[in-house]
């Protein structure tokens, strides 16, 4: 067998990645973790973290990722900024493309996370950047004493929606059921919030304005009813789906695009692994990320151990 220029290759640089590259790092793998765009994945953009342990105070998702960076880098992980534009898995040593040149390794450990959706409706492309975002931290700020909407009912629509009310004198949350998903600590705290509105079995089938967001067009699904909901800014926070693209067909996944993996986090693909939200699931929280990347590197650390003889 030829030589591989890497042990492992992790794509990826958030939570999952970075715990994947610690771990490998300190098992003396030759190891990369390449990363699209900076490390940290979804938690950069998270404003406050209360259920990750050891921070009884909280911590907010970029010091939490410069905290993980800084320990992972501090073992050896080598991290370099690219996008993995194509994988080819066939043979025992694989091969990833990146912008301009091509790596090989022995294994892989996929943490390329996950993206949040868009809705599909008329203004969307639009108004994106002018109105609408899906990122409370980078956006929140310019909305003070403004009227702002948010859309979903998960935890990342409830506890984003509680962070803008530091910024605007209103928010509406926009929820298709009458029913939150979120956790109960977070909705008790919405319900508690004199600046927070909900409005209850409702969809947004469009927006409209002029140079800028002015208007969601909101349809209660009992009654048929539209209303034009006047609006600054407009928040979409109904789930996320898989950043897999680049992996093709090249690999087995759920309907929705998700990872499947085993408990060692071992993909339909010998020498492929997974870990963190890009997996398919039943939670997606730092502390899941984070043990599979512990679990898919030890099986990675095995895998190419065995391999090499
Ligand atoms: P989520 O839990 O999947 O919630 C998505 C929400 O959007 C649901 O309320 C859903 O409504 C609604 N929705 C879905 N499609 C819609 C559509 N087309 N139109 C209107 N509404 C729609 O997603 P998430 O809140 O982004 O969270 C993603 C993952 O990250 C979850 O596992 C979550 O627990 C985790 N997370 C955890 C924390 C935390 O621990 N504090 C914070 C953020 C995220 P239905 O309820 O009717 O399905």
């Amino acid at each position: 067998m030829s030589n591989a220029d890497y042990d492992l290759i992790i794509i990826g640089g958030g939570p999952a990645g970075l715990t994947a590259g610690l771990y490998a790092a300190r098992a003396r793998l030759k190891v990369i973790l390449i990363e699209k765009v900076v490390p940290g994945g979804q938690i950069v953009v998270t404003d406050w973290i209360e259920n990750y342990p050891g921070f009884p105070d909280g911590i907010s998702g970029a010091e939490l990722t410069q905290r993980m960076t800084e320990q992972a880098q501090r073992f050896g992980l080598e991290i370099e900024g690219d996008e993995v534009v194509s994988v080819d898995f066939s043979g025992s040593i694989k091969k990833l493309t990146l912008s301009d040149r091509t790596i090989s390794s022995y294994a892989v450990i996929i943490a390329s996370g996950a993206s949040p959706k868009r809705i599909g409706v008329p203004g969307e492309d639009a108004y994106y950047g002018r109105g609408l975002s899906t990122c409370a931290t980078c956006d929140g700020p310019f909305y003070k004493d403004k009227i702002v909407a948010a859309i979903g009912g998960g935890n990342t629509a409830i506890q984003e929606s509680l962070f803008l009310t530091k910024f605007a004198k209103k928010v509406y949350i926009i929820h298709r059921r009458d029913k939150l998903r979120a956790e109960s600590i977070l909705q008790e705290r919405a319900f508690a919030s004199d600046k927070i509105e909900f409005v209850w079995d409702s969809v947004v089938t469009g927006f409209t304005g002029a140079k800028t967001l002015e208007k969601a067009v909101v349809r209660n699904v009992r009654t048929g009813e539209t209303q034009e909901l006047p609006v600054n800014g407009c928040f979409i926070w109904i789930g996320i789906a898989p950043n897999a693209d680049f992996l093709g067909e090249s690999i087995r996944r759920d309907p929705f695009g998700f990872i499947i993996a085993d408990e060692r986090m071992q993909t339909s693909v010998p020498g492929v692994f997974v870990a963190g939200d890009v997996r398919n699931t039943p939670l997606r929280q730092i502390a899941t990320a984070i043990g599979d990347a512990a679990i898919a590197a030890a099986s990675a650390e095995h895998h190419i151990q065995h391999l090499k003889g």
